[in-house]
């Protein structure tokens, strides 16, 4: 089963992806968690994309949809974190086969106030938020023991800056997804485990 997750910069599509994973079995592709891999590793390519990363803008096709495609090469069971962003990067993997794409709908001021207590663990793997989703231990990650740490993006300037690229770029894919039948919105507003209820009853149905 291949899975799209949409949503606006904060709107939980990690921590979703997250459950997803451990429940359905799903490998999990985050587009941002590869290409922040490809920065830490500090190699030609990393310093070019760490430019546009810094300032919240799309990473080029060039260097992004060939690591997502080689990620999931070869897999059947998967969800794509923040990737496709843009109807470009759509066509470019229409040879997937998605079955099912799942766009988390959630109001603009609700995410901003969201990334204030958002914190990441030091691999970068687990996200949690400060008030709704915290750690057992203050300031550890629960599976790995790592420092939580907040992202360098994370910041207002270019907060600001990925929701202008989400509205012009990755909202259309909405209804590109819509206009295939294949999109199922979800109300992001509620807590996380409200909102992961809802994405679970209908991947399972879908797999019925
Ligand atoms: P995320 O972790 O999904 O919030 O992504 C963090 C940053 O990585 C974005 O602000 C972009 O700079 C870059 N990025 C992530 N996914 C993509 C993508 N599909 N296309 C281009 N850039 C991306």
């Amino acid at each position: 089963m291949k899975i799209i997750l949409l949503g606006p910069p904060g709107s939980g599509k990690g921590t979703v992806s997250e459950r997803l994973e451990k429940d359905f079995n799903l490998a999990h592709v985050s587009a941002g968690e590869l290409l922040r891999e490809e920065v830490k590793k500090d190699t030609a390519i990393g310093r070019d994309i760490k430019k546009f990363m810094e300032k919240g803008n799309l990473v080029p096709n060039r260097f992004v949809v060939e690591m997502v495609k080689l990620e999931v090469n070869g897999k059947d069971n998967y969800i794509l974190d923040g990737f496709p962003r843009s109807v470009e990067q759509a066509k470019l993997i229409e040879g997937l086969g998605i079955d099912l794409v799942i766009s988390l709908e959630v109001p603009e001021q609700i995410v901003i106030e969201r990334f204030a207590g958002r914190r990441v663990c030091g691999t970068g793997e687990h996200g949690y938020h400060l008030k709704y989703l915290p750690p057992k231990k203050e300031g550890v990650c629960d599976y790995d023991g790592t420092k939580l740490v907040q992202r360098k993006d994370d910041n207002p300037e270019v907060i600001k800056e990925r929701f202008r690229i989400y509205h012009a770029e990755t909202q259309p894919l909405v209804d590109y997804y819509k206009k295939k039948g294949i999109l199922k919105t979800v109300d992001g507003a509620p807590a996380p485990e409200v909102v992961y209820a809802a994405v679970k009853k209908i991947v399972k149905t879908f797999k019925k």
